[in-house]
């Protein structure tokens, strides 16, 4: 048995933090591990892949531990199957705390994962329970399913963004766990890939997934799949689960040219659904012929489509909050389906290392101390030395300040002056601001000029780090003026590294002109694996005026369809010569590739490059509303997948 240790300060020198194997040969029987903690013990490069526990061999237990804060690349906790010492191998997984873990921009941010696509015929018959899995948002696969015969029990999956899916192996039974999304976004529930799956009681709330990620979903195959594709849902079994405030239940999800093996055999019975937010709850993507529809309530707003109109029946929409604080259908339906008491299975404080506090680590701009900053040359950069998490730079309204060095941000910082004049900041240096791991950075009402830049190719206002950043980073921009970074080519006002990642990148109310490169640079992930730079964007009321590149260029290359974003949003813009540099390579003025969700609204393109949209696989949302274009060329994309409405061109 192994108890009491806590990881953290470090990482890994080798693939696992606690392996239960001595070599190839030598696996572990009959163990146990409890009470142990890995916090934060994250690799630096958060592209290199390390798993923090790989259990293998035998009848092995894994209970009341704290995983919290993987940072990098790789499954939280691995069930592995590569040998037949691993097989039929009844271990239990219970009472632990998977604690937060943010969201990875990649695939490879799986919290559990049992087995591999290669054994997942095998029976690994392995007992998940009890388990408290509190905002793991890595990826879409919080629990990834890869072996058969496995039981997942009574967990509870709290604000997270991902499903439970079976995305490999037969005969799993999930039953019992709560699935609360709270609205948050992105939050899914359960999704049955292949053949004899069964969902049953269990409670799923405010989830807002859609697609893959419903609160329910049973998916097309692919006929004679291969191993790493899909298999035919064939018997699987959804019943008597409850559905609160969600947005989708889908069937035949991932109909595609590929994927067209519909289920079969299937059955969709005796579940409570009571959701308002979305009434097109259920979704058919392709013939559900194949799975029986029975004595399913729903209330009536909903639509139910008009094929499986026999297996709901209509009741009103009622939910009230319960003594246990969970939002519930009267207890009359409830009863009707024989679920019982609804109530979590287990609470937080009943899972993890009993003596590991589980503390929350935020980002929490101007939650800290404000510091005057005395105009001058480099009084800036002695006061970020200076500073704290937190804590607010207060710059003069009539000041100006030089950078004669670059200026680190290594924590979360603020830095603006009050309403009124805004002080002006210039840099000796390549960039202005630099956004170092564990740093985030907030300005508004500054001035930001480049007359004192170098004379160099490829200077920046701010950028993040040249190393990796396993910390996620927010970039908040309000209210500030740039001007003529334009002492040499390709001046952009922010560029995002390769191997660092934003979870929001806010640009609002700003006034940019006379640029030499662009303004978001964020196209550095170019492996082509589905890799990001930015989850949330946000680019509102600013005008942009003589710009020679892009004011954003955001590459999500590659195919995976395992994660959420980029997610973007752009309002209210004015754009004049903005993308007519001749030595600019996209020719657009803006470029979007592989962004998932895209909302373009009231702008305006004045004798600017075109908007240049890259529509990728996981049927992106992409909406370009009440839009002009003047003296400007027309929208170019590689596909006609996307709404316009009112886009007018003059
Ligand atoms: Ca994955």
């Amino acid at each position: 048995m192994v108890s009491g240790l806590v990881f953290k300060n470090g990482y890994t020198p080798t693939g696992e933090v606690i392996s239960f194997r001595t070599s190839n040969d030598d696996l572990a029987n009959h163990t146990r591990v409890t009470n142990v903690v890995i916090d934060n013990f994250s690799h630096p490069e958060r592209h290199l892949a390390d798993l923090w526990v790989a259990i293998y061999g035998k009848n092995n237990h894994f209970d009341h531990n704290t995983l919290v804060n993987k940072r990098n690349r790789g499954v939280t906790l691995a069930v592995r199957l590569n040998s037949e010492g691993s097989e039929d191998n009844h271990h239990v997984i219970e009472y632990n705390y998977f604690g937060p873990r943010q969201i990875l921009g990649a695939n490879g941010g799986e919290t559990l994962r049992v087995g591999t696509s290669h054994f997942s015929t095998k029976y690994s018959n392995t007992l998940i329970q009890y388990n408290f899995f509190d905002r793991v948002n890595g990826e879409h696969e919080i629990i990834s399913n890869k072996s058969s015969g496995n039981i997942y029990r009574g967990n509870v999956i709290f604000e997270s963004q991902g499903t439970l899916t079976m995305r490999h192996g037969h005969h799993t039974l999930v039953e019992g766990n709560y699935i609360i999304g709270n609205g948050k976004p992105n939050t899914g529930g359960i999704r049955i890939i292949n053949e004899y799956q069964t969902v049953r009681n269990n409670y799923l709330s405010g989830l807002t997934g859609h697609r893959f990620r419903g609160a329910l979903v049973i998916m097309n195959g692919v006929p004679n799949s291969s191993p790493n594709r899909y298999n035919q849902a064939i018997e699987a079994i959804m019943e008597n689960n409850i559905v609160v405030d969600s947005d989708y239940i889908n069937f035949g999800a991932g109909s595609d040219e590929e994927r067209t093996a519909t289920p079969i055999d299937s059955s969709f019975r005796h579940n409570i659904i009571m959701s308002k937010s979305n009434l097109d709850v259920i979704k058919l993507y392709d013939d559900v012929s194949g799975i029986k529809f029975a004595k399913n309530i729903i209330n009536n707003e909903s639509n139910v489509p008009y094929v499986l109109a026999k297996g709901f029946q209509k009741t009103p929409y009622l939910v009230t909050v319960n003594e246990h604080g969970l939002r519930v259908p009267p207890k009359a339906l409830v009863d009707q389906i024989s679920f019982g008491e609804i109530k979590l299975p287990i609470s937080k404080p009943n899972t993890g290392a009993n003596y590991y506090a589980k503390e929350e680590i935020s980002i929490v701009f101007q939650s800290g101390k404000t510091i005057e900053v005395k105009s001058g040359t480099d009084t800036l950069l002695t006061a970020l030395n200076a500073s704290n998490s937190g804590d607010i730079l207060m710059l003069e309204n009539n000041g100006e300040y030089l950078l004669t060095k670059l200026a680190d941000i290594h924590h979360p910082i603020t830095i603006m002056a009050k309403k009124g004049k805004k002080p002006v900041i210039r840099s000796q240096k390549p960039s202005f601001l630099v956004i170092e791991n564990g740093g985030a950075l907030e300005v508004d009402n500054l001035w930001f000029d480049g007359a004192e830049s170098p004379d160099y190719k490829g200077n920046n206002v701010i950028r993040t780090s040249g190393h990796s950043m396993n910390i996620n980073y927010s970039l908040l921009v309000r209210n500030i003026k740039v001007t003529d970074l334009d002492i040499n080519g390709y001046f952009d006002f922010f560029k995002g590294s390769y191997g660092t990642f934003a979870d929001e990148i806010q640009l609002i109310d700003s006034e940019m002109s006379n640029i030499s490169g662009g303004i978001l640079v964020l196209n550095k992930e170019t492996d082509d694996i589905g890799e990001y730079s930015v989850e949330n964007l946000t680019i509102s009321g600013n005008t942009f005026t003589d710009i020679n590149a892009e004011v954003v260029n955001i590459y999500r290359g590659g195919f995976d369809e395992s994660t959420f974003g980029p997610m973007v949003t752009v309002k209210n813009n004015q754009l004049t010569d903005v993308g007519n540099g001749s030595t600019h390579r996209s020719g657009a003025s803006m470029y979007f590739h592989g962004v998932q969700d895209l909302n373009i609204t009231d702008t305006i393109w004045n004798n600017s490059a075109p908007l240049s949209l890259h529509l990728s696989n996981g049927e992106p949302i992409t909406l370009i509303k009440d839009v002009v274009m003047k003296n400007t060329n027309k929208i170019r994309a590689n596909n006609t997948e996307y709404k316009t409405l009112n886009v007018v061109y003059q």
